[in-house]
């Protein structure tokens, strides 16, 4: 009896609630008929498949863990499962969810106020209104809790931000983009709801990108762009609150990861048992074995930190450290596997028709946003032996 091909080794997903189980097989039916049959032809394209967008808001799952605002109030773990099953088809599609229900609402959820959250929230739940997340710029990447060089200045009951942000995921097509900015005056750092028709608003498309090519990054230029007090997030008073927003976008990065790892298992193990040399399948031979249980192994070590992981953030006790070591760890591992799975594939590992090519370079933007390998590294090193390494 061949093995099923379910990178689910130690059954995690069975201990969901039946509540939360209809919602994870809701998400993997829309990922499998809707996204997986589209996802290569996209990716090649390098364009959003807009049209998902209201097949995707009838999923009902955006900004799951907050609570009020029209948004559902579940548990950080049913989040990361939802993270997981999106990745195992698209990381694109996982990028572009966790940018507009993580970063952009989350940002809204975390530090707007009463007003903002009544008035942004719902519209951003029901995906009628697309958010983005602008934080890096082209000279700062990693250093930017000391170093935005966007700068905001108010000028009586506004603010006048001038700068550029790289990178910024959705921001080609949002309706609004959060935009993070020094104030001139205290240093401290600012979020804006900055919208998309604001004259002093600029989104270019980036081009030529190799990883999560479906995703829409832009280079945004700001130029005396003026936004009202009122699109002022309330309660970001410094990047200790920008921080709070990372943490737990950091978590479901992991939990990305671990979904990527898995579809490149999953794919791959399918493979070795369909695929025959020398008059047997490849499944069959040692080499091929110890290199599946070698993925599976690293996979369900994956599986089980990021599950804990989102009982701490469900326990209310997760801290930047536990979200940066998962972040380390799991995309680092998710890197071995993708690389393990292409090899599988022998020369098909290079053909975008065979989805494992596309999990390779998909894999490498993972690997390297909110926050690289070094950077979640000094920041668990900081934790652990009290020593900052930061410069
Ligand atoms: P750099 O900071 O220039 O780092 C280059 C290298 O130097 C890295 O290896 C880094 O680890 C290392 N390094 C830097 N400082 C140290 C140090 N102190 N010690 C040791 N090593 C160090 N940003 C947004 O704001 N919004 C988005 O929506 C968004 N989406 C993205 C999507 C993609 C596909 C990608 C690739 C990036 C995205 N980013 C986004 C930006 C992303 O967060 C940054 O790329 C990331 O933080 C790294 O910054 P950097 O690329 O400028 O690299």
């Amino acid at each position: 009896e061949k093995p099923p091909v379910n990178g689910d080794f130690y059954e995690l997903a069975k201990t969901l609630t039946d509540e939360d189980q209809v919602v994870r097989m809701r998400v993997r039916d829309f990922m499998e008929k809707e996204i997986r049959p589209i996802a290569n032809t996209y990716w090649n394209k390098a364009q959003f498949p807009m049209h998902i967008i209201p097949k995707m808001a009838e999923l009902d799952i955006c900004g799951l863990t907050y609570k009020g605002y029209g948004c559902a109030g579940r548990s950080a773990l049913l989040e990361g499962f939802i993270a997981m099953e999106m990745a195992r088809v698209d990381s694109s599609i996982s990028t572009f969810f966790g940018v507009h229900s993580g970063l952009a609402m989350g940002s809204i959820y975390l530090c707007g106020s009463e007003e903002q959250k009544q008035h942004w929230l719902p519209v951003m739940q029901r995906m009628d209104i697309i958010g983005a997340f602008g934080l890096t710029e082209p000279e700062v990447g990693s250093a930017a809790a000391g170093g935005l060089t966007t700068t905001c200045r108010k000028v009586g009951e506004e603010w006048v931000i001038n700068g550029q942000k790289k990178w910024i995921g959705n921001a080609t097509f949002s309706d609004i983009t959060i935009i993070w900015a020094r104030n001139v005056e205290d240093n401290q750092v600012k979020g804006f709801i900055v919208r998309k028709e604001n004259p002093g608003f600029k989104a270019e498309k980036m081009e030529d990108k190799m990883a999560l090519r479906t995703v829409q990054n832009a280079l945004i230029t700001l130029t005396d762009c003026v936004v009202p007090e009122a699109d002022r997030l309330q309660n970001a008073n410094s990047f200790k609150d920008t921080a709070n927003v990372l943490r737990m976008t950091r978590a479901g990065v992991a939990w990305q990861a671990v979904g990527c790892g898995r579809g490149a298992y999953e794919s791959a193990l399918k493979y070795t048992m369909e695929r025959r040399q020398f008059g047997r399948t490849i499944a069959s031979f040692q080499l091929v074995q110890d290199l599946l249980v070698t993925m599976l192994g690293d996979l369900t070590a994956m599986q089980t930190m990021v599950y804990r992981l989102s009982e701490l953030q469900d326990g209310g006790i997760l801290t930047d450290e536990h979200a940066s070591l998962a972040k380390v760890f799991c995309t680092l591992r998710m890197r071995a596997i993708v690389d393990h799975a292409r090899e599988l594939f022998g020369g098909n590992g290079i053909l975008l028709e065979y989805d494992i090519a596309r999990f390779v370079a998909d894999a490498e933007a993972i690997y390297s946003y909110e926050g690289t390998k070094e950077i979640n590294s000094l920041i668990v090193g900081r934790a652990i032996t009290g020593e900052s390494a930061f410069v």
